[in-house]
Formats: structure tokens, C-alpha cells, sequence
């Protein structure tokens, strides 16, 4: 990464296949996901939820060094001369989420919104924070950006016992609903997929709702012994066939697909 870059970053690794430029406005995170890397494992740089809870606050400087990182692109600096075509979508975020209870009050992320729609840049956001997302649907317009949401629960019993802090499941699919009618791209994160049963309702669920969806198991994590793998990769293949959304299937996931199944119809990638 060259190191004059601030906040906007290249991902890499298993991130690298979800997109390839990031930033987050947020660190820490209130939603408490049982399944989180950055408290429910052995490694996690938060020993709790509730210690990454406490930690919820804005990315220190941040619209600053977006400022920055701005104007270093503009120059073509930094590491986006090696993207074919410029500088990609910049998904907003891998670690927290952009849009905790406090940014309705803070608008961080409107800021970097605005800073990036201003310099003719694009992004995708990604939250289980629901319709907080809509304050800021206003600034979609004249970009090319996308409108995502992680849903891996059906039943809202289970996503209150695995994402307590997460906006109720209803929401989500309201919030959907509501990019729709801005005519803002939309995308669905299945992923986690931690019970199988609950991740193929919220595909036929959500079908009609979003524009196409990624579907990826759980890794490293005690809950995805609670799978059969094999077994999600059929009903899988059948539930996308039968509902006919876009999608893209994770690398983890795609050993469990069956053979010849297509792992990416979504058009030119996305
Ligand atoms: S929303 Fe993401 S960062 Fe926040 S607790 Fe859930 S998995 Fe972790």
C-alpha cells in the first residue's frame, strides 16, 4: 500500500474478494454480532461485544485524511494507477459499521459521502444499521454508487439472539425498499451463512428487493460445524434457481456448490 494513502486502502486476502478499495468512518461497532472476527475469536482485537460496543466512535481524523487521500488521487498518486479503469467503488466498511445509533447525530459518514460524491467518486455501503442509511440516500444521485445490507437471519427471534444491536429484519427490507424508490443499486451480503435454513429464506425473501446478492459460509467459528455444507450447497443451487437473482458465491463456498453450477452471474462482475 503506498503509504502516503490515509484512510482509503486496498483490501487484501479473503477481503480482497469482497472489494477492492475500502475506508471505514466508524471503529468499534454496537450491533454485537455473535459471529463477529473482532471479538468472538481467539485473536480478536476486542475481548467482548460489549468491549467493541464501548469502543463505538469515529475513525479518528477521518475526513482529513479523505481529503487527502482525494487529492492524492486527483493527482494520480497512491496505488489506484494499477485498476484498469480507475479508481473502483470504495466499500465502506470491513471492520464496524458505517452507520452505529451516533452517526444519525454525527454524520461522519454523510461527510465522507459528500467529499467522495463531490470529487466524482462512487461507493457501497454496507450495514446491518437499516434505515439510518436513509438520511443519506440523497447523495447517490449523479454517482454510480450502491446501496448494501448483510441479512442472514429470516426470523427476527434469531437475529435479536445473534445481532442484538442490529436493526430488526423488517427494517432491512424497508431500507431496500427505500433505495429502491431513490433508484439507488442495491446488493445483499448473505454472509455469514451460519443456518442454513434462515439463509435461503432471507434469498427468497429478499429476491424481489435487491439488484443481486453474495452468499458466503461462516469460517473459523464454532458455528459452522451446525451446517451441512454439502447439503446447503444443492438446496443453494436450487433456491437461486428458482427465485433467478444475479448473485456470486463465495470462494468458501463455492467447493460445496454443485459441479458446473455458475459461481458469478452477475453482469461484467460488478
Ligand atoms: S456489524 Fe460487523 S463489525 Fe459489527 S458486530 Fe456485526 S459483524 Fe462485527
Amino acid at each position: 500500500m503506498n503509504e502516503r494513502l490515509r484512510t482509503l486502502y486496498k483490501p487484501r486476502g479473503r477481503a480482497g474478494e469482497f472489494a477492492d478499495a475500502s475506508m471505514a468512518t466508524w471503529q468499534g461497532c454496537t450491533h454485537g454480532c455473535v459471529y463477529c472476527f473482532n471479538h468472538s475469536r481467539d485473536k480478536s482485537k476486542f475481548r467482548t461485544a460489549e468491549e467493541m460496543a464501548k469502543a463505538c466512535r469515529p475513525c479518528g481524523d477521518v475526513l482529513r485524511k479523505l481529503r487527502q487521500d482525494i487529492e492524492d488521487i486527483k493527482n494520480g498518486e497512491g496505488p489506484w494507477s494499477e485498476v484498469e479503469e480507475g479508481v473502483p467503488h470504495i466499500l465502506f466498511q470491513f471492520t464496524g459499521d458505517p452507520y452505529p445509533p451516533y452517526e444519525v447525530d454525527a454524520n461522519i459518514t454523510r461527510g465522507a459521502l459528500k467529499l467522495l460524491r463531490d470529487a466524482g467518486l462512487s461507493w457501497d455501503i454496507l450495514t446491518k444499521g437499516g434505515l439510518r442509511a436513509f438520511k443519506d440516500f440523497d447523495l447517490y444521485e449523479g454517482t454510480k454508487s450502491r446501496f448494501a445490507q448483510t441479512v442472514v437471519f429470516r426470523e427476527d427471534a434469531l437475529r435479536q439472539k445473534h445481532e442484538p444491536g442490529a436493526s430488526v429484519i423488517a427494517e432491512r427490507f424497508h431500507a431496500f425498499k427505500a433505495a429502491r424508490i431513490h433508484r439507488i443499486p442495491t446488493w445483499m451480503s448473505v454472509e455469514p451463512v451460519c443456518d442454513a435454513a434462515q439463509a435461503l429464506a432471507v434469498i427468497r425473501d429478499f429476491a424481489g428487493a435487491v439488484d443481486f446478492i453474495k452468499v458466503g459460509k461462516i469460517n473459523e467459528h464454532e458455528m459452522e460445524g451446525d451446517v451441512d455444507w454439502p447439503k446447503f450447497g444443492i438446496d443453494l443451487a436450487k433456491t437461486l434457481e428458482e427465485v433467478g437473482i444475479r448473485y456470486y458465491i463465495k470462494d468458501s463456498t463455492k467447493p460445496f456448490m454443485p459441479s458446473g453450477f455458475p459461481m458469478d452471474t452477475r453482469e461484467g462482475g460488478e
